[in-house]
Parts: C-alpha cells; sequence; structure tokens
C-alpha cells in the first residue's frame, strides 16, 4: 500500500508524521517521500514498516524502515559488481591486495532486533515469516543483538528447507545462516572485515569462509580457486578489500551450469536475460582460464548439457502427461503458520501447493510444490502442433 492510500484509509496524521521522520532518519525530504512511488506501505507484519522498491536518491532498494515507538531502520544491501576478467579486473579495481570470501548459493537476509525480537528481511525489504521464525529459532539467545542494537546481520541462507534457492551444503543441509557482513542498520555502512571477523567468533556466529588474501597480480591463483570451488559444487567468491571499500563477485563455470540447467527446466518462466548473460560469463572464463581444445571441448559439452537436456526433460515428462514442478519442504511450527506463510507466497506471485504433510519432533513438514505455468501451458501448446509466437 502507497503511504497517500494509507492516507486516504484515514491514518493521514501518522503517515506524514512517520514520512517526517524515515526523511529525517535517511536524509530525504518529507515531501520528496510522500510523493514517491518506490515507496510501500506493509501493514501484514507485526510491527507495520515502509520499503523502498526502488533506490531513491541514495538510499537502497531494499531499505525498510518499522514503524514502532520510533522509526527502526535497516538499510538495503549494495549490489554487487560482477568481474568478467579476473586478470585485469583485480588491478583495475583494487589496491595491493584482495581477500577472497567464499560466495554462498543462498538466499540474501538481513536480521535485527525490532522492538525486541529478530526479524529477517529479504533482499527486496520484505520481512519472510519463514526465516524469521527459523533465524529466532537460532539467534534468539544470541547476545549479538541487544550487545550491539544499531548493527544488523547480513547473510546467506542456505540449504534445501527454504522456499527460495534450494541448495545443499555439506556443512548445512536443511538451513543454515552464514554471515558475510555486519552493517550499521541506518547508514549501511559495513565493519571492516577484520572487526567482522572478530565480532562473529565473540558471538559464536557462524561466517562465510574466508579463503586467503591474494595480490592483485595473482589473478590465476585466484581463478584456480575459483575452478576448484566449482568441482566441489560451490559458487565462487566475492573479492573485498580490507577496508570494505570495494567488493566484486566472480563465479565458476560449473555453478553457472547448475543454475543453468536449473532455470532451463522451468525455460519459459525464466526471462531471456537470465541465460544469456551466463552464457556470455562462461565464455570469458573459458577463455581466461587458457583451456587447450581437448579441455575446452569438455567445456562446450559441459553446458550443451546443461542447457539441452533439462529441456528434453521437461518436455518428455509432459509429453507423458505430467507437471513439472519445483518440489521443496519446508519445516513450520504449526498448520496455522503453514497456511499463513503459503498465502504470503501466492501475494508475492508464487504459485504453490501443498502436497503432503508429515509431522515430527521438531513442526510441521510441509512438501511444497510450487508451479510453473508458462513453460507447462507452453510446451504443452508446441507439442499440440501449435505454431510458436516468438
Ligand atoms: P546483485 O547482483 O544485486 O548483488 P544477485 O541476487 O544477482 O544480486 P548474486 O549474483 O547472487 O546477486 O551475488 C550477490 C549476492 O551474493 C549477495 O547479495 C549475497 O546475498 C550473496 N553472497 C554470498 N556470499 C557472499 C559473501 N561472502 N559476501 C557478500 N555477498 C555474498
Ligand atoms: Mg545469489
Amino acid at each position: 500500500v502507497h503511504p497517500l492510500r494509507a492516507a486516504e484509509e484515514g491514518r493521514a496524521m501518522d503517515t506524514d508524521r512517520s514520512l517526517a521522520q524515515v526523511g529525517a532518519g535517511l536524509g530525504i525530504a518529507p515531501e520528496k517521500l510522500k510523493k514517491c512511488k518506490e515507496l510501500c506501505f506493509n501493514e501484514e507484519f507485526s510491527i507495520p514498516y515502509f520499503r523502498f522498491k526502488h533506490d531513491v536518491e541514495h538510499v537502497e532498494k531494499g531499505t525498510v524502515v518499522f514503524l514502532g515507538q520510533k522509526p527502526e531502520f535497516m538499510r538495503g544491501f549494495p549490489k554487487i559488481r560482477r568481474l568478467m576478467t579476473l586478470s585485469a579486473g583485480l588491478g583495475r579495481h583494487f589496491k595491493d591486495r584482495v581477500i577472497a570470501e567464499e560466495k554462498m548459493n543462498g538466499y540474501n537476509v538481513r536480521i535485527a532486533m525490532v522492538a525486541g525480537s529478530l526479524v529477517a528481511v529479504t533482499r527486496g525489504g520484505l520481512v519472510c515469516p519463514y526465516t524469521t521464525e527459523n533465524i529466532r529459532h537460532r539467534l534468539a539467545s544470541n547476545a549479538f543483538f541487544p550487545d550491539n542494537p544499531g548493527l544488523m546481520l547480513c547473510g546467506e541462507v542456505v540449504g534445501l528447507m527454504n522456499p527460495y534457492q534450494t541448495k545443499s551444503y555439506p556443512e548445512e543441509k536443511e538451513f543454515g545462516f552464514f554471515v558475510f557482513d555486519i552493517r550499521d542498520r541506518l547508514s549501511g555502512k559495513p565493519l571492516p572485515l577484520a572487526d567482522k571477523e572478530a565480532m562473529l567468533r565473540k558471538y559464536g556466529l557462524q561466517g562465510v569462509k574466508n579463503l586467503g588474501t591474494f595480490p592483485v597480480n595473482d589473478s590465476k591463483k585466484l581463478l584456480a580457486l575459483v575452478r576448484r570451488l566449482g568441482d566441489d559444487g560451490r559458487e565462487g567468491v566475492v573479492l573485498k578489500d580490507a577496508s570494505m571499500s570495494q567488493q566484486a563477485k566472480y563465479t565458476a563455470n560449473q555453478s553457472t551450469n547448475s543454475d543453468l540447467e536449473y532455470a532451463f527446466t522451468f525455460f519459459s518462466d525464466y526471462g531471456q536475460p537470465f541465460f544469456y548473460r551466463r552464457l556470455v560469463r562462461e565464455a570469458f572464463q573459458a577463455y581466461e582460464a587458457g583451456l587447450n581444445d581437448e579441455q575446452l571441448e569438455k567445456e562446450a559439452a559441459a553446458l550443451g548439457r546443461s542447457i539441452l537436456l533439462p529441456m528434453v526433460r521437461t518436455i518428455r515428462a509432459i509429453a507423458s502427461g505430467k507437471e513439472v514442478t519445483e518440489d521443496f519442504e519446508l519445516r513450520v511450527p504449526s498448520m496455522d503458520f503453514g497456511d499463513a506463510f503459503l498465502e504470503h507466497m501466492e501475494h508475492l506471485g508464487v504459485r504453490v501447493s501443498v502436497q503432503k504433510i508429515t509431522e515430527d519432533a521438531d513442526g510441521i513438514v510441509l512438501r511444497v510444490k510450487r508451479h510453473y505455468p508458462s513453460t507447462n501451458d507452453k510446451t504443452r501448446a508446441y507439442l499440440a502442433g501449435e505454431f510458436c509466437q516468438e
């Protein structure tokens, strides 16, 4: 709901006061905020909040402001740019040396204490009830939050039991949270790497792996490391300056292939730029790795397999009368919670249905099917001989 609509509904006084406080906190004129279509008002969570759908002046997309007794801020997580060529990119964007952290492949979550309880916010600035519940389970009694009310943990949730990105890690099969940044909630400014690591040690919080420090002229070693991560089924690295004044991401072709394989299963539900960007990325890595003819053939075959095989699997399944869906499991404390959460997903435009329910000591496990109508409809139509519209 836009603040102006909230105003129409008779909360004009409140809204004006809140916008003034939000503007003052973030350094944006309240008049500008009032007119701003990028600002949404959300009332589904126990505490109402504003969310920035897009950047507004210097304030990043994904920024949230909770409207409790006083406004409580959580700045958005900034975009990390991607290097396509390490050898030239390192020296161009970093001074002397870079620290390579593992880039974990899950979804981005910011956590802070809001009105006395932990809240988990996803990249776009929505409170995720499922993630919040799981994080409270793990971190509610961690002294980090009461000791540092002005800071937030930024990290990746990985594992198989979540509604957004399912990838198991040997160290966390179902649900794990790995911190990569500690940031000031109001300014968004990150702690330098050494301070972050000291804090994580102090509070016993799990961080992403620090894979070492590399001179900017040693891109070969770094590329070899990334390729090895890829062989191990891992995604790649985020390169960081010790002071956190610069960062860049770089990922392994093997990981890009598994993204492609997944996305081509639902080829018509993913935008074409998603695929194209990844193909170009792979070419630059294959070039930079200096592959010989035989190795290049292998790389090409792996890429081809991750395109053709999932699509043929999809076509075969639909031809035999099945529906192609994405299936995952969620662990919820109660059936009411599960129902409310699935409603939240439908709200976000994700079509899901619950297929099977089992109950164990830790709660209820839901088996959720996510539907991909476009891929299913289109494939059925093509199989029936319809013309392609593209
Ligand atoms: P964007 O391009 O806007 O950053 P994206 O979803 O396309 O978003 P990715 O390609 O996944 O981003 O890369 C950036 C994301 O990587 C971060 O937003 C964060 O969630 C995740 N990430 C995983 N490990 C780390 C790490 N060690 N340091 C920083 N970010 C990390
Ligand atoms: Mg990611």
